[in-house]
């Protein structure tokens, strides 16, 4: 079995060494709502969407990574895992824009 590697430090991770699986979703939200705008032509989307990759499509609306990380690493994604600036505490989700 080729040795795995770290996708983050690329560090080797032995065999019955600790690691972590990193899989990741990101997934189209729809909150059963559809903004049209002033002129809409249903016609003419579905001939734009004809026209695009079926790949490119399918990535709009659903995307996967798998990761493998090394106990380091897994702490430091963990500690702030979409990058937020440093200023403050790190929130677990974040919360609804609230309607002004
Ligand atoms: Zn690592």
């Amino acid at each position: 079995m080729p040795a795995k590697r770290c996708s983050r430090c690329q560090r080797i991770i032995g065999e019955g060494d600790l690691f972590y699986r990193l899989d990741i979703k990101v997934i189209s939200g729809f909150d059963g709502i559809i903004k049209l705008g002033g002129h809409y032509d249903i016609n003419a989307e579905i001939e734009k969407l004809k026209a695009y990759p079926e790949d490119l499509i399918e990535e709009e609306v659903y995307k996967e990574f798998h990761f493998i990380l090394c106990p380091r690493c897994k702490e430091i994604y963990c500690s702030n895992p979409l990058h937020l600036g440093l200023d403050g505490e790190i929130p677990d989700h974040i919360p609804p824009v609230e309607d002004k």
